[in-house]
């Protein structure tokens, strides 16, 4: 992906000791993801590592917003993203398996590349409700689409953290696309 060095370090020449980072997420993240949810966005990327001869230990903050579809009237909403996580980065020949918490890289790497841990921690930060604040959203649009209400709309939130509980993973992704495809096919009675 061409966006790698955006998001990579050069970690070898740097000295054990912590050093600080900044990056910037645009538009281009998401497209390069094909993000079917996100649209755009204009977040910033504070990174503090810690590095050491074996792993570089990572603390994140990500924050900004996010442009997605509204739920109630399908114009596009601007949603706050404010995240914060944690990443150690294992320099080893042992090759372990990246699990959101841990990432393995080659000793032979030269640079370490976070581009795919920054778009995940930012899909993983949207809520479930993505929605204009009360108010603002377009009423023609709302009207002539026959968007899910407000009271839908707490429904289908119920039903996601219920499907949760239970263990039943339709994917963090489409969690809501299908919750709501579901409860409209209950309401025409299929
Ligand atoms: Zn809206």
């Amino acid at each position: 992906m061409e966006l790698n060095n955006r998001y990579s370090i050069a970690y070898k020449g740097l000295k054990n000791s912590t050093h600080d980072f900044h990056f910037e997420v645009d538009d281009e993240l998401f497209a390069a993801y094909e993000s079917r949810e996100i649209k755009g966005g204009k977040l910033a990327v504070e990174l503090t590592m810690l590095k050491a001869d074996n792993q570089l230990e990572m603390d994140f903050a990500i924050s900004g917003e996010v442009t997605c579809e509204c739920d109630r009237c399908l114009e596009d909403c601007a949603v706050p993203i404010d995240y914060e996580g944690h990443l150690i980065v294992r320099i080893s020949n042992e090759e372990g398996e990246y699990d959101g918490d841990i990432m393995w890289i080659s000793p032979a790497d030269d640079t370490v590349d976070l581009t795919q841990y920054i778009y995940e921690s930012i899909v993983l930060s949207l809520p479930y409700q993505r929605v204009h604040p009360e108010g603002e959203c377009n009423p023609e649009m709302i009207a002539r689409f026959a968007v899910a209400t407000d009271e839908e709309i707490e429904a289908i939130e119920a039903r996601a953290q219920q499907s949760e509980k239970r263990g039943i993973g339709e994917g963090d992704f489409n969690k809501l696309a299908a919750l709501k495809a579901q409860l409209e096919s209950e309401e025409r009675g299929e």
